[in-house]
């Protein structure tokens, strides 16, 4: 009943996984999976005391099914917690050192997409009372409240007129609702896929510690999705945290500059199988099929597993150890770095740190504490 722990000390939380569409399909996570990169043998090799699942809600998916295919992933998710006596739901923080200390894998459950809410804060209740301790406001286009880093249209917030809502801000007068809605009821905001005006709105407005739960830091590689020298100090500032992300096009500039010059092609397939085939069974396998191929003409560029250990630096020396975690993004990012193969690589960037000098303490927060602090302050009542 316990983790293979042998050459390994430190338990982790990795705040950021999309295996759930494994789930949806049926995929037996309980055995080793060969397309994917989490399952439970690798969850337990690579001593995964919690692994966030986010139920991820698409942003081409129609404004009226969103909702609704969140609770639907999120019943996969309950499900699979139940499914091995390895796995245990976690939603406190006293739960997920509950499930730590017994050799379990703690299941916690995000939601990726505020588009999953529908405009409406009884469904953000909703989902806080079926467990959901994370969401991510925006994902890869703007949400009618709340602006992307990665839509370049113009912020008109879903008004049909086309006319923003408001100017100068990247949240309507609804998402600054969201997040004071999302201070109550003790949910982290995973700043995470929010467009930079976005990112300081919510800085400026809430009360409770804010996360991005998977990006990397924008000097080292200078990718949308991550995050400029001024975001990281003032999450750091605010007592919230930068859980790095694995995706190669994140942590190196060159990796990144070779998707964005040779891949337009492929993104051009990618916005027309999800014209067709967004809601459809077939999606999974389409978008597989051109993940293969862009991680095959990408694979010259060869990113080492010290690249995570780079960002941690980086993110280390302006906001200080408290501030960085780990959120893979497993099974939503098409490659990994050289060496690593899944959830059970833990152990390989344990070394890498430790060659860097981090003692047991600081690796301790990094893989962990950090996160469990930040999730405490949101299990108590609201300041
Ligand atoms: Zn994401």
């Amino acid at each position: 009943m316990f983790r293979t722990q042998a050459a390994f000390c430190q338990s982790v939380i990795d705040l950021h996984c999309d295996s759930v569409k494994f789930l949806s399909e049926g995929v037996d996570l309980l055995a080793r999976n060969k397309a994917g990169h989490v399952d439970l043998p690798r969850l337990r090799a690579g001593g995964v005391g919690v692994q966030v699942f986010a139920a991820f809600v698409s942003a081409s998916l129609p404004a009226d099914r969103a909702f609704s295919t969140a609770l639907a992933l999120l019943d996969r998710i309950d499900a699979f917690a139940e499914s091995s006596a390895y796995l245990v739901s976690a939603r406190t923080a006293a739960e997920c050192r509950e499930a730590i200390a017994s050799g379990k894998t703690g299941i916690l459950r995000s939601v990726e997409n505020g588009s999953a809410i529908e405009d409406s804060l009884a469904n953000l209740e909703a989902l806080s009372r079926r467990g959901v301790r994370i969401l991510t406001l925006v994902h890869s286009r703007h949400t009618a409240w709340a602006a992307s880093c990665t839509d370049y249209s113009v912020f008109s917030f879903g008004k049909p007129s086309g006319e923003p809502s408001f100017r100068g801000g990247g949240l309507s007068a609804f998402g600054k609702d969201v997040v004071a809605a999302m201070n109550s009821l003790g949910m982290i905001i995973d700043l995470s896929h929010a467009a930079e005006i976005a990112f300081w709105d919510v800085i400026n407005l809430s009360k409770r510690p804010v996360i991005a739960s998977h990006s990397c830091a924008y000097s080292l590689c200078a990718a949308a999705r991550n995050l400029k020298d001024e975001q990281i100090k003032a999450l750091a500032g605010a007592g919230g945290l930068v859980g790095v992300c694995f995706f190669p096009a994140f942590l190196s500039e060159a990796y990144r500059l070779a998707f964005e010059s040779d891949c337009g092609d492929i993104f051009s397939e990618i916005s027309f199988i999800e014209k067709k085939y967004t809601g459809s069974p077939a999606l999974h396998a389409e978008y597989s099929r051109l993940d293969s191929r862009l991680a095959s003409r990408l694979s010259r560029v060869r990113v080492p597993l010290s690249a995570v250990a780079d960002h941690i630096d980086y993110i280390v020396s302006l906001g200080g150890e408290d501030c960085v975690a780990l959120g893979s993004d497993f099974d939503g990012v098409f490659s990994l770095p050289e060496g690593m193969g899944g959830c059970d690589v833990y152990p390989a960037i344990e070394k890498e740190l430790k060659k860097r000098g981090y003692s047991e303490k600081s690796l301790a927060k990094i893989f962990r504490e950090n996160f469990l602090r930040v999730l405490a302050e949101h299990d108590g009542p609201a300041p």
